[in-house]
This record gives structure tokens, sequence and C-alpha cells, in this order.
């Protein structure tokens, strides 16, 4: 397994981690198979979206914040810590992404980007990197 360090800058942002992953990828060698990428993290979720328009990832972190209010909305939130809205927003983007790999390559879409999304920063964040090798050639 490998793993790399993410600082992130905002209270909620999402950080473009494609290449870390594709360079952890390259350093372990596997052709085939798939990579899992997963973040140990309780307020910071790992998803696969689209990297070409910035507007994208802007109104994904919007609409996210108005399903998932910062104080609770009608429900109201407990956790004495104040950030159960960034507890929410990590289990709906998930803690991780599995990615096939073929020909040494992640097999994402032309415009996919793996995200690391952080929903209590700015933080240093982790991000672990498993391949799991396995299948036949593409
Ligand atoms: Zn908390």
């Amino acid at each position: 397994m490998r793993r790399f360090g993410v600082a992130t800058a905002k209270r909620e942002e999402f950080v473009d981690i494609t290449a870390q992953v594709a360079q952890a990828l390259a350093e372990c060698g596997l052709a085939e198979g798939a990579v899992l990428v997963y973040s140990p993290h309780t307020t910071a979720g790992v998803t696969i979206n689209e990297g070409a328009d910035p507007d994208v990832k802007r109104d994904m972190l919007g609409h996210l914040a108005e399903l998932v209010p910062l104080a609770g909305g009608r429900a109201g939130f407990r956790h004495a810590e104040g950030n159960s809205d960034a507890h929410l927003k990590t289990s709906l983007m998930g803690p991780s992404q599995l990615v096939p790999v073929s020909g040494g390559r992640l097999q994402l879409g032309t415009w996919q980007k793996i995200y690391l999304c952080e929903f209590d920063g700015p933080r240093r964040r982790t991000v672990l990197v498993q391949t799991l090798a396995g299948g036949e050639g593409a």
C-alpha cells in the first residue's frame, strides 16, 4: 500500500488527486486490476467527477451545503464538535473509489478526475492507495 499527504486550504473544497494516484500506481507497477483510493478520515471523502469545468466542483459544493446546512436545519445536530455537516457530507461522498487499471493506466473517462473532498479543513489529510491485481488484459 502507498499513501500520500494532501494539504487542504479551505473548510470545503475538492482537491484533484488524480496525478498522485497515477504516480502511486506507476510506483507499484500494476498492469491489470484496479486501484482503491481511500480516505481514512471522517470529514473528508473521495469522489470521481468532472475535472474540466471548475464550476462543477463549485456547484457540487454549493448543493451539498444546501442539502446539509452547517447548523443542521430542522433536524439539528447534537455532535458537540460542531462539524456534523462535514461528517454527513463525507458519508454522502463515501470514503473511497475503486478505479479500473489496464495497460498500467487508470481507466478514467475523458472528463473524470479523482477528488479528495475536504469538508472540515484546512487540514493535512492522508490518502491511501491499494492496488488490486487481477483480470485479463483489455
Ligand atoms: Zn466531528
